[in-house]
């Protein structure tokens, strides 16, 4: 994909078809192969109506959880037996020594004191290489305690809307944009990181650290309103650390990748997908090449990987080819 429609979709605007001179040769003629292929739709309806009666594969959701629940159970057990491997919250460390700094609390901290503190610098320059390296929005996924609690509230939405109890109501993705600018300027003009006061990841990240606190009803808030009105509604259209680990990660060596030939264009990837805007590259005719490194919001979460009926969609690390 290309960086300049990765990031407009980051930004908000929806995905886009592609105009004629966009689609190979070769993409078209796959295309044409496909739709007088018997013995393949014949394949395609069987494993559907395999699929139904089987269990989505979990195994880089387990891996993901482990490492979310391991990397916020280090900060809770050097807190509380002094080991000072890592010290601070997530928004604030310092691991064996080295300062780390979540990359939107620094923006919003310089900011909000207009000047550059030194050691927020290391921190930041630390922490920006390294989720460059690691997709950006991995942080999310892999990371970020509210991420996992939201992953929860979404499983009991998907089984409430299953039973027709709620209904999801999706808002305008460009939202998170504003959102972003509006914390970003009230940084700047109150003198305060405004937006630390209503972060559910840090929120919790402190929770879990030091013991709850009253900011855990607003996190609750948060959950409730997911369950019950709009599916992941935060993580979508509101939180501006997904969108500053977007942009981290737009050049990323690490995509999830798409492989046209292979793929049935049945859906099932965007149906568990956080972002689903990503994957309209996996709806007939969308696809801009027979390989597609999908953009800059995908959290690297490996859903569409394990879900993935005909395995289109790999792990890639630019340089080091398929991670699985
Ligand atoms: S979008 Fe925000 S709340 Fe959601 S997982 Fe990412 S950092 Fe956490
Ligand atoms: S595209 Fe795949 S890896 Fe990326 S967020 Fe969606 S489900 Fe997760």
């Amino acid at each position: 994909m290309k960086l300049k429609d990765s990031i407009a979709e980051l930004l908000g605007r929806p995905p886009r078809r592609p105009e004629k001179n966009e689609v190979p040769e070769a993409v078209i003629k796959l295309h044409e192969i496909k739709k007088n292929d018997k013995e393949r739709i014949a394949a395609i309806h069987a494993e559907l109506a395999e699929m139904k009666n089987k269990k989505v594969p979990q195994k880089w959701r387990r891996r993901r959880w482990a490492t979310l629940i391991l990397v916020n159970l280090l900060f809770v057990i050097s807190y509380h037996f002094d080991v000072q491997l890592v010290e601070g919250a997530l928004t604030a460390s310092r691991v064996v020594g080295f300062h780390m700094a979540d990359l939107n609390s620094a923006l919003q901290v310089m900011l909000a004191f207009k000047h550059v503190v030194i050691n927020l610098v290391i921190g930041t320059t630390t922490v920006f290489v390294f989720w460059w390296l690691l997709g950006g929005r991995t942080f999310c996924s892999w990371v970020c305690p509210y991420h996992l609690l939201a992953e929860w509230a979404e499983m009991l939405h998907l089984k409430l809307a299953s039973k027709r109890i709620v209904k999801d109501h999706p808002f305008d993705r460009r939202a998170r944009t504003w959102f972003w600018l509006i914390f970003v300027i009230l940084a700047f003009v109150s003198g305060y990181t405004v937006y630390e006061f209503i972060s559910p990841t840090g929120i919790l990240s402190r929770a879990l650290i030091y013991g709850p606190g009253l900011a855990l009803l607003w996190v609750g808030l948060l959950l409730a309103f997911e369950v019950f009105y709009s599916r992941r509604a935060w993580c979508r259209y509101a939180c501006p650390i997904g969108l500053t680990y977007g942009f981290v990660g737009a050049l990323s060596p690490l995509k999830v990748e798409y492989h046209l030939e292979s793929c049935f264009h049945e859906g099932e990837c965007r149906k568990v997908c956080l972002v689903p805007h990503v994957l309209d590259t996996v709806i007939k005719g969308r696809a801009r090449g027979m390989n597609v490194e999908l953009g800059a919001d995908c959290t690297r979460c490996g859903r569409c990987v394990e879900t993935c009926p005909t395995s289109s969609l790999t792990y890639k690390f630019k340089g080091l080819g398929d991670l699985i």
